[in-house]
């Protein structure tokens, strides 16, 4: 692991901080980007759990801090499905007499200034938060323990974001886990072990009614959340809305959609994933058919939760819990004899990469993980780059893969590797810029599972194989697209073109259709990569 990881310098300092503060005034809960929900929230249970016990009241607070946004490379799509989910949030907290105070702050790093100052304001001794795990974040945390331990006030920090914290998952040596199949097993060994693990955090309990009348903190409850941060407007947000709705119990009906209902595969482009479809096209639920069909493009047969895990606002224990209800079992299964079980390894995934960025913090800073490969030579080539954004590459699965992403702020994920493999080993374009254009343009952009999704696919992260992980985008997009629905979906010049000819159209058909022609050939920029990961440095 790298040297000191800030995730271990936070738990140092909140050893640190003031452990039986005085009462207070106040007791407030800081909401992050990660944890947008009311119900199963750890830090906020915990909080409210103090409110009462002190007898004052609990606050909620989120800041806005676009600098944070601008250097994690947010969308518009993301800060606009924050808005409207603290939107949803703060309607939910209204009823309990819980105010959610929503501030835009410009400079990030007086953040944890603010966040203090806003404390000793309200009289408040109590600080309640779920960890973040980007570095940013980190030592942002440390400094809030910093200052709170000089102003007197005592701060917990909860780990929230995953089913097993990060930290725990170790080999034999003591070792975080650089590959995925021996950290799923003992993963998942653990949580069978510790079932409270997935317990689910009891909801907040409500201040009393007078909290209303008192002058200090009736202003919190008029306050509106922002429509709109100055410099992420989201152009598509009625489309946005449409598809991915705010709201727990939004995210919930997706869950009930996946776990219960069957595909549609006139629901393929995704409109709103829970308008009814005009016809039930498979004889199982989606998560029944999950194990033979979760890699089909041309279905719409996974759950599409990942903008609600990415901003939190449904739990991935929630997930796991409503899981094992189905299949009537008391251990998670994760195996890969189910469509259930085959789906938990995939939240499984998002555990690891996320346990990867807290003991390997380097990769959220632009390195590569594996430090031999810091040096392969990349392309500069803007032209490149602008067609594989616009999905103007002329290899099919590609553009319909990056016109997906620029219409819904979702991809599939076996598109989304087919188009980080193509500007990696095809255009032999470094992965940062994919990576960076992905943030930009996914509502479900977290920069964990983004990072760890772009490594692999450039081979330069954890289980690294360069050497035979070379897609042939035309072999992948007849497995993955056996149809051709989803590109004539997403390319319509295509639409006319049916059997083999989808994948890889002739050039004469191509030029008819106005359908641009390949970049490059993929046999010799198949070689040019190998040649390149070989001996990284060389030309
Ligand atoms: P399902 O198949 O239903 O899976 C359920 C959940 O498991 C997902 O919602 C997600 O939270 C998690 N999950 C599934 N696969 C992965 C995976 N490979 N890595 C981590 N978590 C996973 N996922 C993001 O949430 N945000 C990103 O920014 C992101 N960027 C990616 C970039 C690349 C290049 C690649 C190859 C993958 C990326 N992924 C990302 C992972 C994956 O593609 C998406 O999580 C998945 O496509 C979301 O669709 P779903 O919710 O229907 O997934």
């Amino acid at each position: 692991a790298d040297a000191e990881p800030p995730l271990r310098m936070l738990l140092k300092a909140l050893e640190t901080v003031v452990k039986n503060p005085k009462k207070g005034d106040a007791v407030v809960y800081w909401m992050r980007m990660e944890d947008l929900r009311v119900s199963d929230n750890r830090a906020l249970a915990r909080a409210s759990g103090q409110a009462q016990k002190d007898g004052v009241p609990l606050l909620v607070i989120f800041i806005i801090s676009p600098q944070d946004h601008i250097a994690h490379d947010r969308s518009a799509r993301r800060i606009d499905f924050t808005l409207r989910n603290l939107s949803s949030i703060k309607a939910s907290l209204a009823p309990l007499n819980i105010p959610l105070y929503t501030k835009i702050h410009t400079q990030r790093r007086t953040l944890p200034a603010l966040v203090i100052s806003l404390l000793t304001h309200w009289r408040a001794t109590h600080l309640f938060a779920n960890i973040e795990y980007e570095v940013d974040e980190l030592r942002r945390d440390i400094r809030v323990c910093e200052l709170a331990k000089e102003n007197g006030i005592g701060v917990e920090f909860f780990h929230d974001r995953c089913l097993v914290e990060p930290g725990k998952v170790l080999t034999k040596e003591g070792k975080p886990y650089t590959i995925y199949s021996p950290f799923q097993r003992n993963w998942l060994s653990q949580i069978n072990s510790n079932l409270s693990w997935l317990d689910e955090a009891p909801p907040p309990s409500p201040n009393p009614k007078s909290v209303h009348e008192d002058p200090a903190f009736k202003i919190l409850f008029e306050a509106p959340i922002p429509d709109v941060v100055e410099g992420f407007e989201c152009m598509d947000r009625e489309e946005m809305k449409e598809m991915w709705p705010a709201g727990t119990d939004s995210a919930k009906q997706v869950l009930i959609r996946f776990l219960h209902t069957k595909s549609r595969s006139s629901q393929l482009g995704a409109v709103n994933p829970l308008s009814p479809g005009a016809e039930t096209s498979d004889k199982k639920s989606r998560a029944a058919s999950y194990k033979d069909m979760r890699d089909r493009g041309d279905r719409d047969t996974t759950s599409r939760l990942s903008p609600y895990l990415a901003a939190g606002v449904i739990s991935a224990r929630e997930c796991v819990r409503q899981s094992m209800k189905l299949l009537g079992v008391t251990k998670i299964q994760a195996t890969r004899d189910t469509g259930v079980g085959m789906w938990v390894m995939e939240i499984a995934w998002r555990d690891f990469y996320t346990h990867v960025m807290a003991a390997f913090p380097r990769v959220s800073m632009g390195r590569p993980f594996q430090e031999k490969f810091a040096v392969v030579k990349w392309e500069t080539n803007e032209e490149h780059l602008q067609s594989w954004k616009e999905g103007r590459t002329g290899v099919p699965i590609v553009d319909a893969a990056m016109r997906q992403g620029n219409k819904m702020g979702w991809i599939h994920n076996r598109m989304r590797m087919a188009a980080a493999m193509y500007l990696t080993k095809d255009l032999m374009i470094d992965w940062r810029l994919g990576e960076k254009y992905f943030m930009e343009i996914l509502i479900d952009g977290d920069l964990a599972s983004n990072n760890g999704g772009w490594q692999w696919s450039a081979s330069t992260g954890t289980d690294p194989q360069p050497y035979f992980r070379i897609f042939n985008p035309y072999k992948q997009s007849e497995k993955a697209d056996p149809t051709g629905d989803y590109i004539r979906y997403f390319v319509p010049e295509l639409t006319k073109l049916r059997g083999p000819d989808i994948h890889n159209p002739s050039a004469s058909a191509a030029a008819k259709l106005g359908y641009p022609k390949p970049l490059v050939n993929h046999d010799e920029a198949r070689k040019r990569a190998l040649r390149r990961y070989k001996t990284p440095g060389d030309e």
